[in-house]
């Protein structure tokens, strides 16, 4: 049972270092599921723009002196003990009115997105403090001046002022990006479910893993904060459009052009496609979708389905089917074991959508349930802020407003009928910009013409069918390689993404001059920059190996034998190496041309070193293009560059890549590509 009777906790914020009360009494946060005070509250009192100063100065220090690499080991050091304690943030949760299983995704769900940040980081980015681009960009004839975009962490704090409904995922999904961008952040919970995020920064910190000034939390409100941003702030905003328009026209942020992400209502749509008859396995899995996304979280999901579209002539199966399955839905106290169902997070929230239900209602008639009468298993539902699911049915959507406009943040939802594919699109895209809508369907057309329609008003689209019953994450689980955010009313922001969600935190700058130059600013060897041929760089360890040491190799001639071997022996007998005739009408050749593979393969063996040393391994190549015909007679020679080191953190190697050119007799470039290897950080290899 749910402990009642205990003390209220006092909330304190963290800042300049120190865990801080604000003054006065707080403001007291009840428990969703008994109405008893939970928690206190209060950040007056709080030196704000301390606060942003000492972020900015030493936080944001401490960051920048790392690489990405380091910064992400230590998310995933952090990630890795969270999840060790996460027992103990599942029985805070409870107060929130979610059940363990609804907490999942946003305890669970938020260490592992932290996690995934931290893998794909050290996957996908280099181990360096600055990033490049795209490629470098020649802006003379002669290459002695060109161009290349990097990213740099912005020099402010990251201020991520969060939603109630998800006081762990919320605060992880941001902080990760921006720590390892190399911003530092502070965490502003929504007040009402303050404590499970002060409970998560509390044993962050006391791991003691990140740089000081790295992560501040205020619990209560911002007070003057926002007054003190500048242009190198960025501020991510999720909660209600009003509070967020309010913020986001803030005058020191209009008046600094500080970046602001905003997440706000989104009236998502889930919709049925016309092949999906009651007969279907796709309907079977609309069902159950629709009413998981009605009750996880008792509805308050920022992506839960919202609108649900049917062809009309299977609303009425729809609407038995749901009203079936939602009759199932046993509502009690989140700790009770039979309880599908929790608590809305406050009692003012289940006011407001009691109120918003109202107002939806003039325009749909209710279906299923009742607002203003709940049954419990448990639970004093009087107290609690309790409500049934409730399932409206909208007759004619395409006139009504109220449905694609109220969204009433609980455990509700409007079904409305289409006639057409482009209407089903035109109601959807009545959401004017939504964060996540699904299409269910098993028509590879009706999937198109649907997808291809929502796509402009949508950050996510998921298709459903038979085929990813078992395997689908589902309507509306947000992803740490997928962007979340919409256009439109959702917001127009942009969070996660992968790693596009830390670029968000960093600033892109194209940087123009020489080739030398260039280099020194980016850390990687750049086409015209100086090359040093001293030793065969196949023989340097990371210890000894620089971006821009360089072999230049012997010639080699390619001969008709060659082409032919190669053919027979790899079974490539494509008329364009074997078929003289073939071969001159194509209209890119003369004649007979060596493979492209043969070319690559004859390169490596022209630029190896064989003899035991502290190249590991050839782990593929990159961008390969063949850019010029190669004819028997012609003569090829090689010239390989190291281009970038990045040596991993906790290993004994570093991965390098190298520049290649393969360049013909008149000193044409006949492929040119980039070769992947894994180098020894010294050789002999050191024990790990
Ligand atoms: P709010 O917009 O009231 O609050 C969101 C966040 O903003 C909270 O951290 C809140 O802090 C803070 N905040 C409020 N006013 C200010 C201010 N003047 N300056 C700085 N920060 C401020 O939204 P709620 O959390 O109360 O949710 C209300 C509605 O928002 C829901 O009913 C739902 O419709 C929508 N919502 C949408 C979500 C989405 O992801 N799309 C998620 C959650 C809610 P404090 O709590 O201390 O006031």
């Amino acid at each position: 049972m749910l402990d009642t009777g205990r003390t209220a906790r006092r909330l304190e914020s963290f800042v300049q270092g120190a865990w801080r009360a604000g003054n006065g009494e707080g403001k007291p946060l009840a428990h969703a599921a008994t109405g008893e005070t939970h928690a206190l509250i209060s950040s007056d009192g709080i030196d704000f723009a301390a606060a942003l100063a000492w972020g900015r100065e030493v936080g944001g220090a401490g960051l920048r002196r790392l690489t990405i690499h380091e910064r992400a080991l230590m998310l995933k050091e952090i990630g890795l003990r969270l999840m060790d304690m996460k027992d103990e943030f599942h029985v805070e949760s409870l107060a929130t009115g979610a059940t363990p299983k609804d907490a999942w995704p946003d305890i669970d769900g938020g260490i592992g997105t932290m996690l995934t940040f931290a893998s794909k980081a050290r996957r996908e980015l280099p181990n360096a403090k600055v990033l490049t681009e795209g490629p470098v960009e020649g802006l003379s004839r002669d290459g002695s001046f060109v161009a290349q975009h990097i990213l740099t962490p912005l020099r402010g704090v990251a201020i991520h002022i969060n939603a109630f409904n998800f006081p762990v995922w919320g605060m992880l999904e941001k902080i990760a990006p921006a720590l390892i961008a190399g911003m530092p952040c502070i965490v502003k919970p929504a007040s009402q479910t303050a404590y499970v995020t002060e409970l998560v920064v509390r044993r962050m910190l006391q791991m003691n893993i990140l740089p000081e000034g790295a992560l501040q939390l205020i619990c209560g409100g911002v007070g003057d904060l926002l007054d003190h941003v500048t242009g190198q702030d960025v501020v991510t905003f999720t909660g209600s459009a009003s509070t967020g328009q309010k913020l986001r026209t803030h005058p020191a942020i209009v008046a600094n052009s500080t970046r602001f992400t905003m997440e706000a209502d989104s009236l998502n749509a889930a919709v049925l496609g016309p092949d999906a008859t009651p007969d279907t396995p796709e309907f079977d899995l609309f069902v159950k979708e629709v009413a998981r996304e009605m009750t996880s979280k008792a509805g308050q999901k920022c992506t839960a389905i919202r609108r649900v579209l049917v062809p009309r002539d299977h609303q009425d199966a729809l609407i038995a089917a749901l009203s079936e399955r939602l009759a199932k839905t046993a509502i009690g106290l989140p700790d009770d074991k039979n309880a599908r169902m929790g608590a809305l997070a406050s009692c003012g929230d289940r006011d407001d959508v009691r109120a918003k239900i109202a107002a939806i209602a003039a325009e749909a008639s209710i279906v299923f349930g009742d607002p203003g009468k709940v049954q419990v298993i448990s639970g004093d539902a009087d107290k609690g802020a309790f409500m049934s699911p409730v399932l409206l049915h909208c007759a004619d959507p395409m006139t009504a407003t109220a449905p694609h406009e109220i969204e009433a943040f609980g455990p509700v939802a409007t079904i409305m009928p289409y006639d057409s594919i482009d209407q089903a699109v035109e109601l959807a895209q009545k959401g004017r910009g939504s964060l996540v809508s699904s299409v269910f369907t098993n028509d590879p057309d009706i999937a198109a013409q649907m997808v291809l329609g929502m796509a402009c008003f949508h950050g996510r689209v998921m298709i459903g069918n038979r085929d990813s019953a078992k395997t689908s994450t589902g309507h509306g689980s947000p992803l740490a390689p997928l962007v979340h955010g919409g256009p439109g009313r959702a917001g127009g922001g942009e969070e996660m993404g992968g790693m596009r969600g830390v670029k968000h935190f960093m600033q892109r700058t194209a940087v123009q001059g020489t080739p030398r130059l260039l280099s020194a600013v980016t850390g990687q060897w750049t086409d015209g920059a100086p090359a040093r041929a001293d030793q065969h760089p196949f023989r340097k360890s990371l210890a000894e190996l620089r971006i821009g040491d360089q072999i230049v190799t012997e010639a080699r001639e390619i001969t008709e034998e060659d082409v032919e071997h190669f053919a027979h022996f790899t079974g490539d007998t494509f008329y364009a190496h074997m078929d003289s005739d073939a071969a001159k009408a194509n209209p890119f050749f003369e004649d007979r041309v060596a493979h492209g593979y043969l070319i690559a393969s004859f390169a490596a063996g022209l630029f190896v070193q064989p003899d035991p040393g502290p190249v590991l391994a050839n782990y593929g190549v990159d961008n390969m293009r063949f850019l010029t015909p190669v004819y028997f007679g012609d003569s090829l020679r090689v010239r390989l560059t190291c281009k970038d080191i990045n040596p991993r953190e906790n290993a004994v190697y570093g991965e390098v890549r190298w520049d290649c050119r393969v360049s013909n007799q008149k000193d044409e470039v006949v492929a040119q590509y980039d070769v992947l290897t894994m180098v020894a950080k010294t050789w002999p290899v050191a024990q790990a």
